[in-house]
């Protein structure tokens, strides 16, 4: 296990690339990210919406939202250059009020909106499945956030899906898919859905109608239906703490005790589930979310590594002991057949057994309280 050494990532993260130097693809393009010239940018954008107007659709876009500080970001730039929305909501089944409460003001913002609920007896069925056999539970909330969208655009014929960031960029991927294009490539590679889609789940227990919302429409992949998906954070520079001020003085609210994982208590608020997602990271791949956070801080200049360290000292792994609570109900599943499944999925390349404790092995801190 390597750590990068200009932020607190290690080699284990999916997509995430250390070079000779010690330096993480994440890290690299943080540096390409200043270069970019985004004036440039802006002005492919205006090309866009240029383009997309001329197809006087009913709705120029489609906006997917939670209601989060992202979305509406999306959605402020949408309405300033001159598109007419849809918004559509993946609705989780564990929403927060102050959940309910963004997602009402995204709403009042002035856009039409749809909250799609999937039938609750099939989701949480799925969560647990994806749980049991790759230990990611929320692999159903990341097919649903990015192919139901797709079926929403094809059935109202809207030519443009708006998404926010694009991960790979961020968090490290290959250059290839830095671009401004989503297609079902790129989901498959980056969705965290562990390199499936919908339809490798079908089985004895889901059909593919039942899992249809998780799904491309039939006839192919994005593009061939005119359905063109494009990330926001190509056009103008994301950044968490600049998207968290455009949302804050568009209505957006949230308080410090908001805080569920990771370093932003602006962020992952609208749900019970995510801080699940994040918190089987440290099993699979020995980091949490914070140190997510914390490394996208230090490529903006914002905090040094050696604060950084400090800070996951004190912190500790987040373990989000209430939300794996919530999350055992929706599952009907009990607290130690959560741990057994957890275990499971501990990967032992990485941790070893020191007498009780499970620890691992060139941690990135050496006076780490081990639990
Ligand atoms: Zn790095």
């Amino acid at each position: 296990m390597k750590w990068c050494k200009k932020c607190v990532l290690p080699s284990t993260r999916p997509n995430l690339v250390i070079n000779s130097k010690g330096v993480c693809n994440a890290c690299e393009q943080g540096k390409i990210k200043k270069q970019i010239n985004w004036e440039k940018r802006k002005l492919e954008f205006e090309n866009l919406v240029r383009r997309i107007k001329k197809k006087k659709a009913e709705y120029d876009c489609l906006i997917p939202v939670s209601g989060g500080k992202d979305s509406v970001w999306q959605v402020v730039i949408a309405l300033k250059y001159g598109l007419k929305p849809l918004t559509l909501t993946w609705k989780t089944p564990e929403r927060t009020l102050i959940g309910e409460k963004n997602l009402k003001n995204l709403v009042s913002l002035g856009v039409n909106h749809i909250d799609f609920t999937i039938n609750p007896k099939i989701e949480s069925k799925f969560m647990l499945k994806t749980f049991e056999k790759s230990g990611s539970p929320l692999i159903p909330m990341h097919l649903a956030i990015y192919n139901l969208p797709v079926r929403i655009a094809c059935t109202f014929k809207i030519p443009l899906i708006i998404w926010g960031e694009n991960s790979a960029f961020e968090y490290g991927g290959v250059k290839n898919d830095f671009g401004a294009n989503v297609n079902a490539k790129w989901i498959k590679k980056y969705g965290a859905t562990n390199q499936t889609n919908a339809k490798n789940w079908v089985s004895k227990t889901f059909t593919e109608k039942d899992l249809s919302p998780y799904m491309l429409p039939k006839k192919g992949i994005l593009n061939k239906f005119d359905v063109e998906g494009i990330f926001l954070g190509y056009f103008f520079k994301w950044d968490p703490i600049n998207t968290m001020k455009v949302a804050k003085k568009n209505g957006f609210y949230y308080e410090k005790s908001n805080l569920k994982t990771g370093l932003y208590d602006f962020a992952d608020i609208d749900d019970n589930l995510i801080s699940i997602h994040h918190w089987m990271k440290w099993y699979k791949f020995g980091f949490t979310r914070y140190f997510d956070n914390l490394s996208i801080e230090i490529r903006n200049n914002r905090i040094n590594r050696k604060y950084a360290i400090e800070k996951l000292k004190k912190i500790g792994d987040q373990r989000p002991n209430e939300d794996i609570e919530k999350f055992c109900k929706l599952t009907n599943i009990t607290k130690s057949e959560f741990e057994r499944k957890s275990e499971k999925f501990r990967n032992k390349k990485i941790w070893y057994l020191d007498g009780k404790k499970w620890k691992i092995k060139d941690f990135l801190i050496d006076s780490w309280r081990w639990k």
